[in-house]
């Protein structure tokens, strides 16, 4: 719908159209589409068009429906027992036609839907999540089909086909306890546990073989790359499978706004550094994983930004094999991919910089330091993750490698995040001023000194300060 009249309130309802008479008119891709739905549902299927999509040809040439070859006459809006049709769909281009069938439908009380003219619906297609029987159907009158269409996609990714067959078995049981005699309180507890979460995790465990899906007693360990924080950044495959997650372990980089998206039934605990008064050791960390998959559970280890990058994933991954438990990993959005996102810039450029190299300046005891000399006389745009607090230091280590103090450097706090904040400086000026609060991320390198385009940058539209200037 291009535009919907908002103050008209709408009623949902699914309506039963096995069996009944539906008109079509136009068969061209739109009115295609609209033909296969009504064929779903049952109906008896009706298309006046002079023209039509080989596929529709081919459904009258199978008798699926009856394509009459002509432009529409009001008749068409009667069977041939002279009853009125129960819905006209008119899929045409705005004009005459459309006016005429939607006056002519009104006038008998037909339902009419005129794809893309508001004022000549009477109703509107919803968008719709379907699992074999169930159906998820949102509307937002209008308002933003964009945002139906985001809720769909996070209902398909949160609602896997499984809950298809799963809901015929429901159904199944509920018609045996009626049969069965079930006295009535009995049977409302029964069904209401039938349809828990955590029975629907014990079908779900109980389904061979579904790669996805650990079989009855195995559990599987799912690392999963959370993205830099906006949780728009996750991938379609992590928001499935934080849908399925029985447990999630999560770091103190996950914000909340993802965190909401585990399931209510499911377990949430923070594993991270920072986190409470606990602190886990990585061992633990591993134990809690590999003891949650052998009590047969879906476990999540959420992790920020992307899996494989300064996340301990190889120490997880290891303990997991060595425990002989599956696991799968999820990748996500690296923090500096986000970071470039949010200031407009590229991280390499076909002039000047051909390389990204992605560099801790956090280093454990007994690690090497990064050879500063050998990255700066590469050339490559530096990604320096875990700055701390110490720019200074950092300063200190890109000038005595020969770095031209004017290089260009951003800092970017909490890319991607409600409160990102976006520093523009140089290598001389790194230490001065504040830095953002933590996550930060610091790139220097020539590219990131190009100033954005305006209007480009990251979703959340941050913050820029520029104390150079
Ligand atoms: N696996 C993560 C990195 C973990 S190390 C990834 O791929 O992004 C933690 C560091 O990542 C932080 O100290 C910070 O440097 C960076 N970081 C993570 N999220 C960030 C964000 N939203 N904005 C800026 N930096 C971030």
């Amino acid at each position: 719908m291009r535009t919907e009249d908002h103050r008209v309130p709408l009623f949902p309802i699914f309506l039963k159209l096995d069996g009944c008479r539906c008109l079509v008119v136009g068969a061209g891709p739109v009115g295609e589409s609209k033909i296969a739905s009504l064929l779903e549902a049952g109906a008896d299927v009706r298309v006046v068009s002079p023209d039509a999509t080989r596929t529709v040809r081919d459904w009258a040439g199978e008798g699926r429906l009856v394509w009459v070859r002509r432009r529409f006459e009001p008749d068409d809006l009667r069977d041939e027992g002279g009853r009125d049709v129960r819905l006209v769909i008119a899929a045409l281009p705005a004009g005459e036609d459309l006016a005429r069938i939607a006056d002519e439908a009104r006038r008998r009380g037909v339902l009419c839907n005129a794809v893309d003219v508001p004022d000549h619906c009477d109703f509107y297609y919803p968008a719709v999540v379907r699992r074999g029987d169930l159906q998820i159907a949102i509307s937002t009158s209008g308002h933003s089909p964009a945002l139906a269409q985001r809720l769909r996609r996070e209902l398909e990714a949160q609602f896997g086909h499984e809950y298809g067959q799963w809901l015929e078995d429901l159904g199944q049981a509920r018609r045996a306890l009626f049969a069965a005699g079930v006295e009535a309180a009995e049977r409302t507890r029964l069904l209401h546990e039938l349809a828990s979460g955590e029975a629907f995790a014990r079908y779900r465990a109980s389904r061979v073989p579904d790669p996805d899906i650990p079989a009855l007693g195995s559990g599987k360990v799912f690392l999963v790359g959370a993205g830099p924080g906006d949780p728009e950044l996750l991938t379609l495959r992590a928001l499935r499978v934080i849908g399925m997650a029985d447990v999630v372990f999560h770091d103190d980089l996950v914000p909340a706004e993802v965190l909401e998206l585990v399931p209510p039934g499911a377990q949430v605990r923070s594993v991270g550094k920072r986190h409470g008064t606990h602190h886990i050791s990585q061992e633990g960390i591993n134990a809690l994983l590999i003891e949650g998959a052998r009590a047969g559970r879906v476990v999540v280890r959420l992790k920020g930004g992307d899996v494989s990058i300064f996340g301990r994933a190889n120490e997880e991954m290891q303990a997991l094999s060595q425990a002989g438990v599956a696991f799968e990993v999820v990748p996500g959005v690296t923090a500096v991919s986000g970071a470039a996102a949010a200031a407009g810039v590229s991280l390499t450029d076909r002039a000047t910089s051909s390389a990204v190299v992605l560099v801790t300046a956090q280093v454990c005891r007994g690690h090497a330091r990064p050879d500063w000399g050998a990255l700066v006389a590469s050339g490559a745009t530096l990604a320096i993750y875990m700055p701390g607090q110490r720019y200074d230091r950092i300063a200190g280590d890109l000038l005595r490698a020969r770095l031209p103090p004017e290089t260009p450097c951003l800092v970017v706090s909490r890319a991607s995040q409600p409160d990102e904040m976006v520093r523009r400086t140089s290598v001389r000026d790194i230490a001065s001023g504040v830095p953002g609060p933590a996550p930060a991320i610091l790139i220097v390198g020539e590219v990131v000194g190009r100033r954005p385009a305006a209007g480009v940058g990251g979703p959340s539209g941050s913050r820029e300060t520029d104390p150079g200037a």
